[in-house]
C-alpha cells in the first residue's frame, strides 16, 4: 500500500459534479488501501475573479491583502471536497495551509516554502482519514497568510510529498500527461510517457503552464516521484524522471514552449564604453524588474545597440526607466514593442547533437518567419519571433523535429 498526494487542479474540481467526480476518484484509491492526502486549486477561474476584485478597489493593493483575498479560492474547495468524501463514507478532513503550517518565507505573493509540520497529517492518515490540503497558500513567521505564486498548488503538493516521503505525487489536471507542446495549440502534440527533470524545469520557465517551475525544481531536489494525470480519464499519464541513460535513441528535441508574456524593449546609439549595460540594466532592476533575454550589439560609429526582454506587465514602468536612461546616456532612440512571443525548443539530447540550432533556423525561415533575438543553453534555444506568427511557429518546428512519431528524431 502506497502513500499519495494527489493534487486537483482548478478545472478539476472547477463545479460541484467535479468536485464529487474527484471525491469519487480519491475513493477508490482509498478502497485499495493506499493513504491519500489530496491538494487542491481554488474552482476554476476563482484565483483570476478574486484578483479582479481587488483590482476593482485598487491600482497595486498591498501584498498581504492580497494574499488574504486570494487565498479563499482553495478554502472554498477543500471544504467541499471533504463534504463529498464524507457523503462517501470516506473520512476525510480539510486544512488550510497554516493550520497544517505550511511555513514559508514573508514575501507575500510569491512565498517560498520553509518548513512543514507532518506531524498532524500523519495523525489523520494513521486514524484512516484522508486529508484535504488547501493548495497555493501558508503562513509566515509572523501569522501572515501567503501564497506561492500562479499555480502554486502544485508546489504545495509536492513539497507535501517530501515532507510525507510519498511513494508519488500526482498531479491530475484537464490533460492526460506533458505533451512534446501544448496540445491546445498543435493538434499533432504527443503525450510523452516520461521527460526528465532537466528539460520540465526548462518547460515549466519557458512558458509551459502545466506544471509551476517550482514544483518541478522541489521534486528534482528532493527526488519526489512525480506524474501528470488527467482528472476525466484513465492512463498513466506521463512521469518526471531522472535522465535516463537506458534510452539508446534519445530525442535532440523533447517538447517546444511558448510564451506570450515578454515585450522587448530597445536602447540604441548608446555611447560604446565599459560599464554601459551595467548603466542600463542597474537602472531596470533597481526599479524591481526582471530582465530576461538580452543582446547587444556594436555598430560601427562606436555606438552600441542593447535590446532585452522583460515581463508584460512590467513593461510601462520599463519604458519609463529607459527613457530615463536613455537621456542621461546620450542614447539615440528608445524603442519598445508588446507583440513579441518566446518560441524554444528544449531536449537533453541536443548536448550531444551539432546543427539543431541551423535546423530550428531554417524550419522558420522556410515559412518566412523573422526571427528578433535568439539565446541558447546547453538544453535549449529560444527564438523572439512576431507574437503573430506563433502557432505557425509551432507547428513548423514540432514538424521539423518530428515531434508528432514516438521517440521523435533520433
Ligand atoms: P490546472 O488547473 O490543473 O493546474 P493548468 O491550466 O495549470 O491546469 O495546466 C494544464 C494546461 O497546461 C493544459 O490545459 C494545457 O493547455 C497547458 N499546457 C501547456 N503546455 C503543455 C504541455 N507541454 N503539455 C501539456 N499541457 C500543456
Ligand atoms: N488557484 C491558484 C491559481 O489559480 C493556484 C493554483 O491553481 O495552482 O494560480
Ligand atoms: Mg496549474
Amino acid at each position: 500500500m502506497a502513500l499519495l498526494v494527489q493534487k486537483f487542479g482548478g478545472t478539476s474540481v472547477g463545479t460541484t459534479e467535479r468536485i464529487e467526480a474527484v471525491a469519487d476518484k480519491v475513493c477508490r484509491f482509498r478502497a485499495l488501501g493506499h493513504d491519500i492526502v489530496v491538494v487542491v486549486s481554488a474552482m476554476s477561474g476563482e484565483t483570476n475573479r478574486l484578483i479582479a476584485l481587488a483590482d476593482a478597489i485598487m491600482e497595486q493593493p498591498v501584498p498581504r491583502e492580497m494574499d488574504v483575498l486570494i487565498s479563499t479560492g482553495e478554502q472554498v474547495t477543500i471544504a467541499l471536497l471533504s463534504m463529498a468524501l464524507q457523503k462517501r463514507g470516506c473520512d476525510a478532513r480539510s486544512y488550510t495551509g497554516s493550520q497544517v503550517r505550511i511555513l514559508t518565507d514573508r514575501s507575500h505573493t510569491k512565498a517560498r516554502i520553509r518548513q512543514i509540520d507532518e506531524q498532524r497529517m500523519r495523525e489523520d492518515l494513521s486514524a484512516g482519514r484522508v486529508v484535504v490540503v488547501a493548495g497555493f497558500q501558508g503562513v509566515d513567521d509572523l501569522g501572515n497568510i501567503t501564497t506561492l505564486g500562479r499555480g502554486g498548488s502544485d508546489t504545495t503538493a509536492v513539497a507535501l510529498a517530501a515532507a510525507l516521503k510519498a511513494d508519488e505525487c500526482q498531479i491530475y489536471t484537464d490533460v492526460d500527461g506533458v505533451y512534446t507542446t501544448d496540445p491546445r495549440v498543435v493538434d499533432s502534440a504527443r503525450r510523452l510517457d516520461r521527460i526528465t527533470f532537466e528539460e520540465m524545469i526548462e518547460m515549466a520557465s519557458l512558458g509551459s503552464k502545466v506544471l509551476q517551475i517550482r514544483a518541478v525544481e522541489f521534486a528534482g531536489k528532493y527526488n519526489v516521484p512525480l506524474r501528470v494525470l488527467s482528472s476525466f480519464q484513465e492512463g498513466d499519464g506521463t512521469l518526471i524522471t531522472l535522465e535516463d541513460n537506458t534510452v539508446m535513441e534519445q530525442p535532440v528535441v523533447s517538447g517546444i514552449a511558448f510564451n506570450r508574456d515578454e515585450a522587448k524593449l530597445t536602447i540604441s546609439g548608446v555611447p560604446d564604453t565599459p560599464g554601459s549595460a551595467l548603466r542600463i540594466l542597474k537602472p531596470i532592476s533597481s526599479a524591481n524588474i526582471e530582465v530576461d533575454m538580452i543582446v547587444q550589439n556594436v555598430g560601427a560609429d562606436n555606438r552600441t545597440d542593447f535590446t532585452f526582454t522583460v515581463h508584460r506587465n512590467d513593461f510601462r514602468r520599463a519604458q519609463e526607466v529607459l527613457e530615463q536612461v536613455g537621456r542621461d546616456l546620450g542614447a539615440r532612440e528608445v524603442n519598445g514593442d508588446t507583440k513579441i512571443a518566446k518560441v524554444s525548443i528544449v531536449g537533453v539530447g541536443m548536448r550531444s547533437h551539432a546543427g539543431v540550432a541551423t535546423q530550428m533556423f531554417e524550419a522558420l525561415s522556410n515559412e518566412g518567419i523573422n526571427i528578433q533575438m535568439i539565446s541558447t543553453s546547453e538544453i535549449k534555444i529560444s527564438v523572439v519571433i512576431n507574437e503573430k506568427y506563433l502557432e505557425l511557429a509551432v507547428r513548423a518546428l514540432h514538424s521539423a523535429f518530428d515531434l508528432h512519431r514516438p521517440g521523435g528524431e533520433a
